[in-house]
């Protein structure tokens, strides 16, 4: 076994997702302690120059048109095969759709230990969040290749960016050729009366809100600030905002420039959809709260006892 760390890289329709730069930031913490390398793996077609920008020492690529997106068998075949051969200490996933798929068959089909939600690498030790960060658990790397899924939080994507293009070796994937699952087509959700991506104001909410007649002080909010109301899933599950509105792995992928998250515990799940906002201001009641870990500027505050001066203040501006 070499001591290096792989990533694997995601993309979606020619763009890194943000879990990538996270992950070989977290990689570069882990290959100190074992004294190896970052490298990621890029499975792709006609995708090599989406490694630029990686901050790794090396990148091994695949280039095949069954890799042009994302399809579950033909990363499965390819990646068991480049751990089989190359013997990682470990590699990373993101706890995201893709990550999780590819990590926790391929956990079970080569007998591997799977690490599931680490959000930071501390002194070589795997620090996971779970029960959407009510606990956290320490663990280790085993010895033979540990498998592990990563949620955003203890790291910035910038840290895993880099102005110096990696060296980039090519590797061949596989036969891919008797795919039991592949990918026909996108079907892009349904964006109904507010495409909330497009939006550079959020101020999403959650449960913390209690009842729907409550949202209307959001709405007054999001109105003051020039921007739009947003939500974590339980909040569309109760019907109370249209699916269209729902921000994380079930719903849209967000970056505004201003995420105000009112009683939102920052699950995992929601964490996925709104991580890469360029400000996030959390109002949480509980010290604790996860959301905390990836806010750039938190409250920890009872939001109905915040929300009228607040909105006093800007009646006033
Ligand atoms: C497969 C799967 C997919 C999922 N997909 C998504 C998804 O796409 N999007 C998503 O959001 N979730 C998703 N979830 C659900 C996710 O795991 C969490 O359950 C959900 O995000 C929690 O929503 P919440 O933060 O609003 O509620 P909670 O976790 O209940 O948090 C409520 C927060 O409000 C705070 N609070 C309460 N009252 C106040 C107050 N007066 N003032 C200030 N703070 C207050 C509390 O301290 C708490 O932190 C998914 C789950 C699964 C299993």
């Amino acid at each position: 076994m070499n001591q290096d760390i792989y990533v694997l890289i995601e993309h979606l329709q020619g763009e890194i997702a943000d879990i990538s730069y996270i992950m070989l930031a977290a990689a570069r913490d882990l290959a100190e302690s074992t004294g190896g390398q970052v490298v990621g793996v890029l499975l792709g077609h006609d995708a090599q120059g989406l490694a630029d920008d990686l901050a790794a020492d090396q990148v091994f690529y695949a280039d095949h048109p069954a890799l042009k997106e994302f399809a579950s068998d033909a990363y499965l075949k390819t990646v068991a095969s480049l751990i089989q051969e190359r013997t990682p200490r470990a590699i990373l996933f993101g706890n995201t759709t893709i990550g999780a798929d590819v990590a926790s068959v391929l956990s079970a089909r080569l007998s591997l230990s799977l690490v599931s939600s680490c959000v930071k690498i501390s002194e070589g030790k795997l620090i996971s969040q779970i029960c959407g960060g009510k606990i956290m658990a320490e663990s280790e790397l085993d010895e033979n290749t540990t498998l592990v899924t990563m949620i955003p939080g203890g790291y910035k994507t910038e840290a895993g960016q880099s102005d110096a293009p990696p060296a980039i070796e090519t590797f061949d994937a596989p036969a891919l050729d008797d795919l039991r699952v592949t990918l026909k087509g996108y079907v892009e959700p349904e964006t109904g009366d507010v495409d909330i991506s497009k939006e550079e104001i959020l101020v999403a909410i959650g449960r913390g809100i209690q009842v729907e007649d409550n949202i209307e002080l959001a709405e007054e909010l999001a109105e003051f600030l020039g921007g739009t109301i947003c939500a974590s899933r339980p909040i569309v599950d109760q019907g109370w905002l249209p699916v269209s509105r729902m921000v994380g792995k079930s719903g849209q992928t967000v970056k505004p420039k201003l995420y105000l998250a009112l009683g939102i515990s920052g699950a995992p799940e929601h964490v996925e959809g709104m991580a890469g906002s360029e400000m996030i201001v959390a109002i949480n009641m509980d010290p604790n709260a996860p959301i905390f870990d990836i806010a750039t500027y938190g409250i920890e505050f009872d939001f109905f006892d915040l929300i009228d001066p607040l909105l006093e203040q800007l009646e006033d501006a």
